[in-house]
C-alpha cells in the first residue's frame, strides 16, 4: 500500500509528485521509490519517463483511497499526453492512453514520434522563476509544471517572464526523482532581450497550447490536411483542385514569421528548399506531425483552434476536371469551334473562356495567335457588339 502520496498540484507532472513523495518520506534510493509506486516486482522496466509514465493502473491500485485519483485524471492533467496526441486520431490516442495505463514494451516517446521528430524536446526540466518564488511563499515548496516543458513555449503566461532551464537533465540515463528546489532552481529572472520581439507570437502560441491541453477532441484522419487545403485555397495559395502554389505559399509564410522566430521554433524554411517541412507537412497525412508545427501553420492561416476542432465539412483536394481535349481538327474547324464557344458565352472574359475549354484556348493561342487575339475579348468584360 502506498501511504501519503501527495495531492498533485494544478499542471504538475506526475514525475514531480513522485519526487515530492520521495522527499517527504526521506527515501534514499530511487529503486525504493519505484518499489513503492509500482510494487516490488515491477520496479524495473516501468515507465520512468518524465513526460509519459506507464503502468499508471498499477500505481492507482496501490493508493489507499483508490478512487480519489483516476488514471484518466493522471494522464490528461499530469503528463505531456494531451499536447503530443492533440492532432492524432482517436484510435492512436486511445492506443497511447492504454499503453500508459497498463504498460508497453515500447516507450511512449517512440509511439508519439519524439525521437524521429525534427522538433527536439528541451534537454532540461524548465520552470518559471516567478512561479517558483510564489510557490515557495504560498505552498512552502515548488513543483514541476507541464507547460514550461512544451517545445517552443518561451514565456510564462502568468508572469510574462522567460522560462528557464533547471539543472535537471532529463536526457540522462537513470534520471533520479528530484524536486524543484534550491539545488536546481532559483528566483532570478532571465534577460529576454534577444527574444522579446517574439513575445506576442509566443503568447498566442502558449494560449493555443493550453487550449490543446484542455481539449479532448480528436480529429479524423485526412480531415486536417483537407482543412489546410481549404484555408490555403481561400488565401489563393492553392490551385482550384488544391495543389499548393509552393513558392507563393513559402513567401507568405516567411512574410508572416521572421526567419529568427522560425529558427527558434526549430522550423526554419527556405524558398529554395524543395523538401522544406511545410511542403511535406500539408501533403503527408500518414506521418506524425509535431503539434508545434500544426500551431505554427494554424496561426499563419489565422485559424482559431476551436474552429478547426468544430469539424465543419471540408473539401480538400478536388478531383481533376476532365480536360476538354481537342480532337484532331483542322485549323479552320478549331476556329469554328472557338467562335461557337464565344457565341455561347457572350459575357465570359478571357480567363473564364480558358476554363471552359483550355485545350482549344491553348492550341489557338499558339497556332493562330493573331486571329485568336482579334476575336477573343481581352479585358475582364467582354465587348458587346
Ligand atoms: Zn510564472
Amino acid at each position: 500500500m502506498l501511504n501519503n502520496f501527495p495531492v498533485l498540484y494544478p499542471d504538475e507532472l506526475f514525475y514531480s509528485a513522485i519526487a515530492r513523495y520521495r522527499q517527504a518520506n526521506a527515501i534514499d534510493s530511487k529503486l525504493g521509490v519505484e518499489r513503492d509506486i509500482y510494487g516490488i516486482e515491477r520496479h524495473h522496466k516501468v515507465g520512468k519517463s518524465v513526460y509519459f509514465p506507464q503502468k499508471l493502473e498499477t500505481f492507482i491500485e496501490r493508493l489507499p483511497f483508490y478512487g480519489n485519483l483516476s488514471v484518466d485524471e493522471l494522464i490528461w492533467e499530469h503528463t505531456m499526453f494531451p499536447f503530443y496526441t492533440a492532432f492524432m486520431t482517436d484510435d492512436k490516442t486511445n492506443e497511447i492512453f492504454e499503453a500508459m495505463s497498463y504498460g508497453n514494451r515500447m516507450s511512449i516517446e517512440n509511439m508519439v514520434g519524439i525521437p524521429m521528430s525534427k522538433i527536439k524536446t528541451p534537454q532540461f526540466l524548465r520552470y518559471c522563476p516567478c512561479c517558483y518564488e510564489e510557490d515557495l511563499n504560498k505552498l512552502g515548496e515548488s513543483y514541476w509544471r507541464r507547460l514550461p516543458q512544451v517545445p517552443g513555449a518561451l514565456y510564462c503566461p502568468i508572469h510574462k517572464v522567460l522560462y528557464k532551464d533547471s539543472a535537471i537533465d532529463i536526457t540522462k540515463e537513470n534520471l533520479d526523482y528530484i524536486c524543484a528546489d534550491d539545488d536546481v532552481c532559483n528566483e532570478e529572472t532571465a534577460n529576454d532581450e534577444e527574444v522579446v520581439e517574439y513575445k506576442e507570437l509566443d503568447e498566442r502560441y502558449v494560449r493555443n497550447v493550453q487550449w490543446l491541453m484542455q481539449n479532448r477532441i480528436r480529429l479524423p484522419p485526412n480531415y486536417i490536411s483537407s482543412f489546410y487545403i481549404d484555408r490555403l485555397r481561400e488565401a489563393e495559395l492553392t490551385s482550384y483542385v488544391g495543389n499548393i502554389k509552393m513558392t507563393e505559399f513559402l513567401e507568405a509564410f516567411q512574410g508572416h514569421y521572421s526567419a529568427n522566430y522560425l529558427e527558434l521554433m526549430q522550423s526554419a524554411v527556405s524558398i529554395d528548399e524543395r523538401n522544406s517541412w511545410t511542403k511535406l507537412f500539408i501533403r503527408n497525412t500518414s506521418k506524425n506531425r509535431s503539434p508545434l508545427r500544426h500551431l505554427l501553420m494554424l496561426q499563419f492561416l489565422k485559424v482559431q483552434l476551436a474552429k478547426l476542432f468544430e469539424m465543419e465539412p471540408v473539401i480538400g483536394k478536388r478531383p481533376k476536371k476532365k480536360s476538354n481535349r481537342v480532337p484532331i481538327y483542322s485549323s479552320e474547324e478549331r476556329k469554328q469551334q472557338w467562335l461557337v464557344l464565344l457565341t455561347e458565352h457572350p459575357n465570359a472574359n478571357r480567363k473564364e473562356l480558358r476554363k471552359i475549354n483550355n485545350g482549344l484556348f491553348a492550341w489557338l493561342r499558339i497556332h493562330e495567335r493573331e486571329w485568336f487575339d482579334e476575336v477573343t475579348p481581352k479585358g475582364c468584360k467582354r465587348r458587346r457588339d
